[in-house]
């Protein structure tokens, strides 16, 4: 029988989940549960090669809602096993690990402690994290369990690059550092590409793009994160959606006067309100605001600059730290999709050896590479697949 691994990421009313075929790779379903402990929960769930299924159920919590997640993975109609017995292993997705961990591992007490104790650090993520993993635990309670952390792959950074220069006690206290996030898209992105490049990934100097909802890039020296742009919340760095990146601190005392606002209010507007939809007052999706800047919509348009301009800042901030670079790799949403924003992220930067070919660049989900021949560095496509990574980690575990 073949060894089957479910990846289970939850949020606070949510949980995404997918079934992977470990022989094959294939994804066999994948699925989310949308309002979960909130009138009007859905689940969609998507057999490959099947039509969706939409089951509408209240559902009062994550344990209910993981319950309707493995009815429905057995259902003689649209299930994709048999019985739960073809499922050999849960890969749980956990944003913040904090220092402890580099790498994957087996979910014990202990590991739920410090996932427990990371709370602080990330209030929206962790908690649901293990909430989720709980409810797997209680109703897979025969089969390992394996968390892999947003923040690991990025634990190779020297302290050099991830302290921050605030008194040595903030770190030595509270842990205040640079962490890092997108941890497994970085990982995959520069395992491929290091593959495409056709170079022992020892060898390789890349920079990574992961251009979502939520942004950031890595610098990756011979595989190992040297830098990052994320911090020690995902609210540092690049311009995203609905989060400012990089600003100077003092601006935030500045608004909390002005506007009389408290610390909840003041990271809920740098979080949710900020970003290109604050900038742009379209959207925080780009297609709207790439629309919209088509249309003549100044504001828009400005976004898309302010937006290419600080991804273009880090660009040369990582060539210097790496001292040279093979390749740059654009991934996630607008990564994979945003034909002209990869465009604008690329001019004028033959001076750094980056010439794109915008002919090559008219492509959308493929894994391609978008440089010009004479290029010095090679601009690389590549959609991510972080559930991919979950499964084999898991599997690596799993079956020790
Ligand atoms: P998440 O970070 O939530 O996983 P994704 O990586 O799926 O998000 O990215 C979603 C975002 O990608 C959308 O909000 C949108 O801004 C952007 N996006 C997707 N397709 C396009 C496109 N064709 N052009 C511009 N932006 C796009």
């Amino acid at each position: 029988m073949g060894f089957n691994v479910l990846v289970v990421n939850c949020g606070s009313s949510s949980i995404k989940y997918q079934v992977v075929d470990m022989e094959t790779k294939d994804t066999l379903a994948s699925g989310l549960v949308d309002r979960v402990g909130i009138p009007g929960t859905v689940l969609t769930h998507k057999p490959e090669g099947k039509e969706k299924t939409v089951i509408e159920k209240d559902l009062p919590d994550h344990t209910a809602g993981m319950q309707l997640v493995l009815d429905t993975l057995v259902n003689p109609d649209y299930g994709v096993v048999k019985d739960l017995g073809e499922i050999k292993a849960v890969g749980h997705r956990v944003v913040h690990g904090g220092e402890a961990f580099a790498e994957s591992v087996l979910i014990t007490d202990d590991v739920k402690k410090v996932i427990r104790d990371c709370f602080d650090v990330a209030p929206l993520h962790n908690p649901p994290n293990l909430m989720g993993i709980e409810a797997c635990e209680s109703l897979m309670s025969n089969i390992p369990h394996i968390a892999v952390f947003d923040t690991a792959f990025h634990q190779t950074m020297p302290p050099e690059n991830f302290m921050y220069a605030l008194p040595y006690e903030m770190y030595e206290q509270y842990k205040v550092r640079r962490y890092g996030f997108h941890g497994t898209s970085h990982y995959y992105v520069t395992q491929r590409a290091a593959a495409l490049l056709g170079k022992p990934i020892e060898q390789t100097k890349i920079i990574t793009l992961h251009l979502g909802n939520g942004a950031s890039v890595a610098a990756v020296d011979g595989g190992k994160v040297i830098d990052t742009s994320m911090g020690f919340t995902p609210l540092q760095g690049l311009v995203m959606g609905t989060r400012c990146g990089d600003i100077d601190p003092a601006v935030v005392f500045y608004i909390m006067e002005k506007l009389n606002m408290g610390p909840a209010e003041i990271n809920n507007y740098l979080n949710k309100k900020s970003g290109a939809l604050g900038l742009s007052g379209v959207s925080n999706d780009f297609r709207d605001i790439g629309d919209a800047a088509d249309a003549g919509n100044a504001r828009a348009q400005l976004t898309l600059k302010v937006y290419a301009n600080r991804v273009k800042s880090y660009i040369g901030a990582y060539m210097a730290q790496l001292n040279g670079c093979d390749a740059i790799v654009f991934t996630a949403g607008l990564g994979e999709n945003a034909i002209p924003i990869r465009e604008q992220i690329c001019a004028n930067m033959e001076f750094l050896g980056i010439k794109m070919d915008t002919e090559k660049n008219k492509v959308r989900g493929e894994e391609v590479d978008v440089a010009t021949d004479d290029s010095k560095v090679r601009i690389f496509v590549i959609p991510t697949n972080e559930e991919l990574v979950i499964a084999m980690d898991t599997y690596k575990i799993a079956s020790k």
